[in-house]
Order: structure tokens, then sequence, then C-alpha cells
């Protein structure tokens, strides 16, 4: 995610009212097809008649940050999904066809589903009980579904689409107006607010969209634009397929007054680029270079990754924000002020958090920190490595706390500042997984371990990382046993103390040293 932003107006904060607790049946004769029920009665009964008993598959799969998010019972393959989106009311009417593998025997299962709500749920066609309480949604089916089997969950959900009040972060999530229509911000778990999803990186699946929105405004989303078909009440349905896997919160879903330009990179990667047309051409000079980006990263990272790649920008007014979207990503207006360093960013991320996604959020400084890197590689590119060196120096300043100087004298105060208000790089809070830490922190220690193994090492650290975790997910033991396996030399220690310690290491070779604290 691009790390400049403002916080949205209280006045979006609206979801934390409590939808009560839903419980429902899908079966065609129940009575106004949901029932209630004492509250949070999972369906656990105990059955005799079943020849396997399965498990009730518990709420989250135990990410360290945010142990409610997904569901480790059953592992996403696809997802075909519709969504027809009414933008003059904000009405989302939504079905998602979920194709997963069961990785244990399972009597009931939950799917992340916040905001709107479900009103059908069938498993494999057949009409199953649910509860709807708390964003998760909780699958009871008749029948155990057996450990190892592939199965299709059915859910019919609607409602009106309100952004998402998410735990890590302190500006909202999920869907999100702009100027002419709306957009996803879903980076941790906003994802679950406009589609069910088991949303955690570690579930990839291939996804199908087919976004309907009335004409002529324009749906765009991750992957291949593979149809368009205008229907008769004024609506059009565009139909995206990715050919690779995606994390969630990855998924692009933009709605908008958009002209599509297509071009390619010189060494022959198709660019398709949303640009809302009201955006002055100005404004969008900073994706010129885009092709020429590719082509750049591919060179120290290996290919790129991915079918296709593109920028999707909408006119909005709230929010300063981009995100990693697979295969487009997300910018709003408020960013583009940041120039080429935003845009190369993004497109850094398909490579290290797309392509090599998280296999817990702990680890984020993996993701920002090889973005944040690689602006610091354009400036190097671009304007040499003296002016790569300044940007070190006054990020290795701030992470210190040697800019707290200017309101104090003592150096002990001045470092106490940094440590309260920037966590190590390695271990973010909860609440705040985007502090600023796991960008310039992250992006020093790169540089860090660039300077202590010289050029060749790190590039061959960075595409073997890549290319051993592509399309799947990594963590931070995963870069250090690649840095051990290229190096020949145990770095942990080295890599340790710059994720994970309060003081900054120092750069002995800039004349970069911590304050004394
Ligand atoms: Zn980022």
């Amino acid at each position: 995610m691009g790390r400049h932003r403002a916080k949205l107006a209280v006045a979006l904060v609206v979801v934390g009212a409590v939808l009560g607790a839903c419980v429902g049946s899908s079966t065609p004769d129940a009575s106004g097809g949901t029932t209630t029920t004492a509250g949070g009665e999972s369906g656990a009964s105990p059955s005799t008649s079943r020849a396997i008993s399965g498990i009730d598959a518990a709420d989250g799969l135990g990410d360290p940050l945010y142990p409610d998010l997904g569901n480790a019972g059953y592992d996403v393959q696809h997802v075909d999904g519709s969504i027809r989106l009414d933008t003059s009311s904000g009405r989302l009417q939504g079905h998602a066809e979920i194709e997963a593998i069961a990785l244990d025997n399972l009597d009931s299962w939950s799917v992340d589903l916040d905001v709107l709500f479900p009103s059908e749920v069938l498993v494999n066609g057949a009409a199953a009980k649910w509860t709807h309480e708390g964003g998760e949604l909780r699958i009871d089916p008749d029948a155990v579904v057996q450990k190892g089997e592939s199965f299709l969950m059915s859910i019919a959900y609607s409602g009106l689409t309100e952004p998402y009040d998410s735990p890590a972060a302190t500006f909202m999530m999920g869907m999100q107006r702009s100027q002419d229509g709306f957009f996803a911000l879903s980076e941790p778990d906003g994802t679950s607010s406009w589609m069910p999803a088991n949303d955690h990186p570690s579930d990839k699946a291939t996804y199908r969209l087919a976004i309907s929105v009335p004409g002529p405004l324009v749906a765009a989303a991750s992957g291949t634009l593979i149809d368009t078909v205008q229907g008769d009440d004024g609506f059009i349905t565009y139909t995206f397929e990715t050919r690779d896997p995606v994390a969630p919160y990855l998924l692009a879903f933009g709605v908008g007054g958009f002209k599509r330009v297509e071009e390619q990179s010189a060494a022959g990667v198709d660019i398709r680029n949303y640009f809302d047309v009201d955006i002055r051409e100005s404004s969008l000079s900073i994706f010129d270079r885009q092709g020429e980006m590719i082509d750049f990263l591919a060179e120290r990272f290996g290919p790129y990754p991915f079918e296709v790649y593109g920028a999707m920008v909408l006119e909005t007014s709230e929010v300063a924000v981009a995100l990693e979207t697979q295969t487009l990503s997300t910018f709003g207006t408020q960013i583009l002020g940041l120039g080429e360093e935003v845009v190369i960013h993004e497109l850094a991320h398909q490579w290290f958090g797309d392509s090599v996604s998280l296999r817990r959020w702990n680890d984020i400084w993996l993701n920002e920190g090889f973005a944040t890197y690689t602006q610091w590689l354009w400036i190097e590119e671009t304007r040499g490595p003296e002016f790569r060196d300044v940007r070190i120096a006054q990020s290795y300043d701030l992470m210190s706390g040697r800019q707290f100087l200017n309101g104090t004298d003592s150096e002990p105060v001045a470092a106490a500042q940094a440590y309260r208000q920037f966590s190590p790089a390695g271990s973010p809070r909860a609440d705040d997984i985007f502090n600023a830490s796991v960008y310039l922190r992250g992006g020093l220690t790169l540089h860090a371990l660039r300077l202590e193994v010289g050029d060749e090492d790190f590039f061959e650290i960075a595409r073997t990382f890549q290319k051993q975790f592509a399309y799947g997910n990594a963590d931070t033991a995963d870069f250090v046993a690649t840095v051990a396996a290229v190096t020949g030399r145990d770095l942990t220690d080295f890599l340790n103390a710059w994720l994970y310690d309060e003081a900054m290491p120092p750069i002995p070779s800039l004349g970069l040293s911590p304050l004394t604290g």
C-alpha cells in the first residue's frame, strides 16, 4: 500500500453499530427465508446418523495479529463471483461460487462476510443451514464434507455497501465512493465487506468476477477482461478472469468513468490502464514510464509475474491512497502528487506482496520494505546513487529519532520518542500495521543487507526469494533462509537487529548511527 494517506472524515465511520445476529436456512420452504433463534447457535448437534463426524472449524485461521480472519478448515481454489452495483444507491447484489478443498472432516465452517448480508447458502447444490454474526458466516450443511474433498459453496448476498471499520488502521477499508463510482480498499481485511472470502493472504485462489454497473460507467478488476455485455436494463456486465491465484485483499475492484488505455513494455509485458476521464493528462504523466519500470524491475527481481499490468486511477476527494491490487494497482487522485515513486512502489508489490504473499500479517515489512526500497532503486537509476543516499539518510534520521532533536537537545528523549512512534519493522502492532517503520526501516534493512553482501548477492537473494515463493506465501524466516542459501552466511542476528531491536543498527559506511538512548 502507498504510505501517504489522509484519515477519512469521521463522518464515514458508520459501520460500527453492530448488526444483530442473523440466523437463516436456505431451504426453499423456510418461512421468510430466515428465522431468528437464540443467537450463536452453531449447529453443532451430535450427528449419530453420520458415518463420519466432522469438526466445527473455528473462526479464524490463527494469524498472530488478526486471529479471526479466514478459516483453517478449507483451501479455496477458485471463486466465480457476480456483483451488481447500483452506483446511485450503493446497493450491491452478489453471488459467489466458491470452490474449496476440505482440509479436515468438516461439520461446519466459517466464511468472512461483513457489512453485507447472506440470503441463501448452498453446499454442493443443497441448501445448508447458516448463521451470520460478527462478520462470520457459519455454514452448517447436512452432510459432513470429508477431508480432501472438493466442495462448492454458493452464497447469495446483498446490502448497502459501506466502508469497513478495520481493526488494522485508523482509516476506513472496504468499498469506498469515488467521484463517479466506487472502489475497494481491502488491505488487510476489507474484501469480506464486498464479497464472501476466506479473507487471509495465505488462502489464494483464482477469480472470475462479473461486475454489472449502470452504463456508461465502466468496471475494472484484476485479471483479463474476457467479456462485456450490454443488458436491456442499461447495466453493462464486465467479466474478468485471473490467470494466477490472488490473495483476497489484492483483488482490484473499481467502477468509474474510465477510459481504457493499452500499451506494452519494450520487453513485451501487456499494460492496460483505467484512467478516470476527468483527471488531467498532466497528472497522469507519472505513468508515462510504467513500461520502462516493469522492465527495470524484471531485470532485478525476475520476470514480471502476471499476465498483464496496469493502473486504475480514480477521482477521489477524501483519501490519498494507493494499493497494489494484483495486475491492476489502485490509485486515488490525491496520491498522484508523489510522482513516479508511488507508481514504482505499487508495481514492485506485484513481485513482493502479490506473487510472493505474506504467510502472516506480522511480516508486512517483506511487502513494504521491498516496495519502499524499490523507490530508492528508482532514484538511484534516474538521479544517481548520491540522491538515493540522501533519501536513505533522511529515512534513517526519521526512524532513529534524530529528526526529533529539533524539539529537544537530549538524545535519549529524542530516541524514546522514536521508539514510541515507530514499532520495530518486523513486529508492527495489530492496530497499526501501516506504521512508517515497516516501510522505511524495512527499506533500510534491505539497503543494509545490500551493503553487507554486495550488489551481486543482494539481487540474487531478491530473485531467489521471488522465484522460490512465487504465487505462494513466505515469511521472514523464509527470507532469512534465502539470504543464507545465497550468501553461505548466517545473517540471522544481523537481520534480527534490523527487524526487531528497538534501537536502529548503524550503517557505518554511510556515517549513520543511532542516538545514544
Ligand atoms: Zn506498499
